[in-house]
């Protein structure tokens, strides 16, 4: 069997294309404008990557972006007033702090601060807990995107004997959380392995739909999947570099010797990672129509 390659590329692209086109409706029909200011403390570099990737696309589909670039000596409470000015502000439905913070700064009271409503990375745990009740307004980034990859290529989740392995509160937890529902779209039955878990494969091996989100190139070897399995790598690892000097990734899933088992895999790159972004547009819209009272 060789899997369908599932495109985070073209998935993550077809969702910009519908929030192009509702973005322009929520102007022309409520002159409502989603506003999303990004907050980048310091000068690292992927930070600054990330940061330019989410400005561009804000505003290649239509959203108002305000990006606050402070210097790496800024102080907790410089920082504390720019949060609270932005909470404040009625232009900026959504506001995103570039993790992570320098040292000096404690990150939990940081985005503690932020609005539950302007929350767009769904961190506050008013958010964490709207989720665990099955009431969210806003999901994870990260965990959304990878709901939206596995209903867009057509994956079943109800049912399914879903796998997570790594229990992040970026990812791991609240994609279990997420999948788990007991709603429509969603119910599967989650096992969550980490670090701890005596032997991974045990349960890597049940998984129908098996989620990684750990960081070691390779963690999951073919021997470590069932035939027909839909494998999601969220694993993001440089490895070196090329003759140009771009980073070699790769995901945590031996890609080549597990897609000849699967039925659907995620490269990397070009997998998860696209989507991320595509879902922060996501809950800016949603957050602006919450705010304006349309959702
Ligand atoms: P983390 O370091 O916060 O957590 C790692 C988790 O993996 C922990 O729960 C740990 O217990 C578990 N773990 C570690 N070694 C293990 C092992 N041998 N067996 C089982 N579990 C093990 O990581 P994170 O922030 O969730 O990120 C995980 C990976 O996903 C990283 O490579 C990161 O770069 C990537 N990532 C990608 C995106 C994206 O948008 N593509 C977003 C977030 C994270």
């Amino acid at each position: 069997m060789t899997a369908q390659i599932i495109s985070g590329r073209d998935i993550a692209s077809e969702i910009k294309e519908e929030l192009t086109q509702e973005i322009a409706a929520l102007k022309a029909k409520h002159n409502l404008v989603p506003g999303l200011a990004t907050v980048l403390v310091g000068e690292n570099p992927a930070s600054q990557i990330y940061v330019g990737q989410k400005e561009k696309t804000s505003q290649a589909l239509g959203i108002y972006s305000e990006r606050h670039d402070l210097p790496a000596d800024t102080n907790e409470a410089e920082l504390l007033a720019l949060v609270d000015k932005l909470n404040k502000d009625p232009k900026i439905h959504g506001i995103l702090v570039q993790l992570p913070l320098p040292e000096h700064i404690n990150s939990t009271k940081v985005l503690y601060l932020i609005d539950p409503g302007k929350d767009v990375d769904a961190f506050h745990p008013v958010n964490v807990g709207k989720l665990m009740i099955g009431e969210p307004d806003f999901l994870p980034c990260t965990p959304h995107g990878i709901y939206q990859l596995l209903i867009r290529s057509g994956v079943n989740i109800k049912g399914a004997e879903v796998v997570v392995v790594g229990a992040s509160n970026i990812v791991g937890r609240p994609v279990a959380a997420l999948l788990s529902l007991e709603k429509e779209g969603f119910g599967g039955t989650v096992t969550l392995c980490h670090i701890l878990t005596k032997d991974i494969s045990v349960h890597t091996k049940r998984a129908d739909i098996l989620i990684v989100a750990v960081g070691k190139p390779k963690l999951v070897t073919a021997d470590m999947v069932k035939n027909g399995v839909v494998v999601i790598d969220v694993g993001t690892n440089r490895i070196g570099k090329t003759a140009e000097g771009k980073d070699i990734l790769v995901g945590d899933v031996d890609f080549e010797a597990v897609k000849e088992k699967a039925k659907a895999i995620t490269p990397v790159p070009g997998g998860v990672g696209p989507m991320t972004i595509a879902m922060l547009m996501m809950n800016t819209v949603k957050a602006a129509k919450l705010a304006a009272g349309l959702a």
